[in-house]
């Protein structure tokens, strides 16, 4: 059984709009009747809350804004389906700062017109952004539109950073949009997950940095790291540690797992220590 599948036999607890295409189409029929036969975590179990998707105890709603923030600007977040079954997520906290019809989840590896229709028009809609750095990538910062007056939609990949490069690279539909990268983020907040380079931000952050440039609205962000921040003191409160990225670590030679022996993977450390885009 593939990873995607096996994940998906967890009951999901998302609050989040997760489009039925998604799910449904994936496995097929078939892996649908085998996936009902499977029994329940018992961990999944735990009073969660609907809105926040937090167990109970640790519910983070007191950190998300009683109505959700007023935007123009469409998120669709395409979420590598091993993202959906981590117990630290920061979509549904996302989700659940902004309107329904403004943050859309779509779960899967692969997206394509015959199966993703909803998603292959908004790819193919000119005021469409993808979020994926890189040379071909333009700072969002310096883009002369005002995306107040003409609302966009901006794509959102979710999962690590090789799951995200595998996606975009092998998702001929995530070439289509204006390929958009954030040049004045701050340096990641989300410190219980270790980032691969201190620039790279957890998928809320992203959003929050993006939504705030693009709504002209600083305010915006402070709103949406909120309950990012009280998860992360939560967290470390309760003896997670500190994930300082590896980048950090590799400089401050504190990086203390052995290296590996896989020259491609050495390269790629070397690279993440120079700042080099991986
Ligand atoms: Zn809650």
């Amino acid at each position: 059984m593939s990873e995607s599948s096996s994940s998906r036999c967890v009951v999901s607890e998302a609050s989040t709009e997760v489009s039925n295409e998604v799910s449904a189409q994936e496995d097929g029929p078939e892996g649908f009747a085998d996936l009902s036969e499977l029994p329940v975590e018992v961990s999944e179990r735990r009073p969660t809350c609907l809105r926040c998707c937090r167990p109970e105890k640790v519910c983070l709603c007191p950190f998300i804004p009683a109505e959700p923030l007023e935007v123009s600007t469409c998120l669709y977040i395409v979420q590598h389906p091993a993202e959906e079954s981590r117990v630290l997520r920061t979509v549904p906290l996302l989700a659940a700062c902004l309107p329904k019809g403004k943050c859309k989840v779509l779960i899967g590896r692969r997206f394509s017109d015959e199966r993703h229709a909803e998603l292959a028009a908004v790819c193919r809609d000119p005021h469409t952004l993808i979020l994926y750095p890189g040379t071909d990538a333009v700072n969002l910062e310096d883009m002369n539109v005002d995306f107040t007056a003409i609302p966009h939609s901006v794509l959102i990949i979710d999962g690590t950073w090789s799951q995200a490069k595998d996606m975009f690279l092998r998702n001929a539909l995530f070439r289509l949009p204006k390929q958009v990268q954030l040049n004045s983020a701050p340096s990641s907040q989300y410190v219980i997950r270790t980032q691969p380079t201190n620039m790279c931000l957890s998928t809320l952050e992203c959003a929050a940095v993006t939504l705030s440039i693009m709504e002209k609205n600083q305010a915006i962000q402070e709103v949406l790291l909120k309950p990012l921040r009280a998860l992360c003191s939560f967290q470390l409160q309760h003896g997670a540690q500190v994930h300082h990225s590896k980048e950090h670590l590799l400089k401050s030679g504190l990086y203390d797992k052995p290296l590996p022996k896989n020259k491609r993977k050495i390269k790629r450390m070397q690279k993440l220590i120079t700042n080099q885009d991986v």
